[in-house]
């Protein structure tokens, strides 16, 4: 049987169970019940909140013959005629692969004959920030007098990236991050009708993950059920996000505000030697202290992170024991790591001089030796940088190769296989002259991976968007070159590293 994934089992198919976007939704059907529809809409917001959702019940909605409530009925001749795949009334584009004038203008010429079985054609364009510059004047052509029977609707994810000419002629709809508590009461609906055991703690874990985007919850969920046989565990959950035990993490940060470097170089080199990906590390560094200025300095802190009550414990400790000035600065080292991990292989070395850099920065009035001590650690990370790459290694990925790695996930995303994405987004990719290099650390995506359906389809996708074939490997351990001898040269023999 072939496996359909959670968020598309489960899309809604009627405005009613189209959920947080209640202020959207309320428009769309008053709309649709005074028949006073446009021509031209735009739909922005962060992926997986449910645009591309909402934009199929509409262009249903529009021309179902007896509408329920402003929801296509799904009974009606229109309807079964558009649920069909082969309709030619409602035409799905995406712009992130058919992005050029060309492809743009063959959509536009057919646009003067009438629907064939509703009263309007709807074109939905999503990722339209992708069209050309051309692409995009040819469809304001469009825009500009569109037949009677002619609705678009443009759908981005980036709303800064469209020209304001197309902006001024759609009626714009800002699809906001889904809540929460209501992507785990979504949750918790999916995983009774499927009969999945779970905890509340690991439905609060999952939904807080998918950070307001309903399709990336469901995506994790999917790895979880497939992952957890049917019973959802917070741990469970934590490992299929590559997430380590969060107190241990809470444990490293207080190492880091309280100055122990020691302390903490020990901690991350355990990590490390569990197969976590420093970039995750450092990412989920910079959202704790984030967390912690929350509980410092926000009432409803708990109920906003639902946190599990033991870390919510923890950071208050944490909280209330440093400064709102430590916190931020040790969160803006963190942050600050992620546009440095781009650029380089060496993400341990380059976490390390972060966190000492965190773990030393001055604190009030600055010590002469601190400030020298400052100056080392800038001097360190030139000298990071500048590390001669040993013997054959791999260069590292560059900026084209994201771009077609975001074509390989949304091909799975189209396939229904989102949660691949997920399973491999930590993975450490190296491109190869004769091949793609996918090294996986989570043990949740060398299992995923190990089905072959699942290694297939990835495989495919590399192989159609990065030209050359995909290559597996498993929890190669991270690069551990020699910081320490750095050190001890920067800081002197007295630095104590295990
Ligand atoms: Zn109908």
């Amino acid at each position: 049987m072939a496996y359909t994934s959670l968020y598309r089992r489960y899309r809604p198919d009627n405005f009613n169970d189209v959920i947080g976007q209640d202020h959207v939704v309320r428009t769309l059907v008053n709309q649709i019940k005074s028949g006073n529809i446009g021509h031209a809409y735009l739909f922005t917001g962060t992926r997986g909140t449910g645009k591309t959702s909402v934009a199929k019940i509409f262009s249903r909605a529009v021309n179902c013959l007896h509408p329920v409530d402003g929801s296509p009925c799904g009974k009606c001749e229109v309807c079964m005629e558009l649920a069909l795949s082969g309709n030619f009334d409602v035409l799905e584009i995406d712009a992130a692969s058919n992005n050029s004038v060309d492809q743009i203008r063959e959509l536009t010429d057919k646009i003067n004959f009438p629907p064939t079985s509703g009263k309007y054609k709807v074109y939905i364009i999503d990722e339209v920030h992708m069209l050309s510059k051309s692409a995009h004047n040819a469809l304001l052509k469009t825009l500009e007098e569109p037949p009677e029977h002619a609705i678009f609707i443009l759908a981005t994810t980036e709303v800064h990236a469209i020209p304001a000419t197309i902006l001024s002629r759609c009626m714009r709809f800002d699809f906001r991050l889904v809540p929460l508590n209501k992507i785990a009461d979504r949750l918790r609906f999916i995983f009774d009708d499927n009969g999945v055991k779970y905890t509340d703690q690991a439905v609060r874990m999952i939904a807080s993950a998918g950070q307001g985007s309903v399709r990336d919850a469901l995506s994790i969920a999917d790895m979880c059920v497939s992952y957890c046989s049917g019973d959802i565990t917070y741990e469970g959950v934590l490992e299929v996000l590559g997430t380590s035990d969060p107190l241990k993490l809470v444990a490293l940060a207080e190492d880091i505000l309280s100055g122990n470097v020691d302390g903490a170089l020990n901690k991350i080199a355990a990590m490390c030697d569990m197969g976590k990906s420093m970039s995750v590390l450092a990412s989920d560094l910079a959202a704790l202290f984030r967390n912690a200025l929350y509980v410092k300095h926000c009432a409803s802190a708990a109920e906003l992170l639902a946190l599990p009550t033991e870390l919510n414990e923890a950071l208050r400790a944490v909280a209330a024991k440093h400064s709102t000035d430590r916190l931020l600065a040790a969160m803006r080292r963190m942050t600050e790591m992620e546009g440095e991990f781009r650029y380089s292989t060496q993400h341990r070395i380059l976490l390390e001089a972060a966190v000492i850099a965190a773990a030393t920065e001055p604190r009030g009035e600055e010590p002469s030796s601190v400030r020298e001590l400052n100056e080392k650690i800038a001097l360190l990370a030139k000298r990071i940088n500048a590390l001669p790459k040993q013997g054959f290694e791999p260069k590292p990925a560059k900026a084209d190769a994201g771009q077609a790695w975001m074509k390989v996930a949304s091909d799975l995303e189209r396939k229904g296989l989102g949660m691949l994405v997920f399973a491999t987004s930590e993975a450490q990719r190296t491109e190869r002259e004769d091949a793609l290099v996918l090294t996986l650390g989570s043990e949740a995506a060398i299992k995923l991976l190990s089905v072959p359906e699942n290694r297939r389809a990835l495989g495919e996708a590399v192989e159609a968007h990065f030209g050359k074939p995909l290559v597996i490997e498993e929890n190669r351990k991270i690069d551990d070159d020699s910081v320490i001898p750095f050190l001890k040269d920067m800081f002197g023999k007295s630095l104590e590293v295990k």
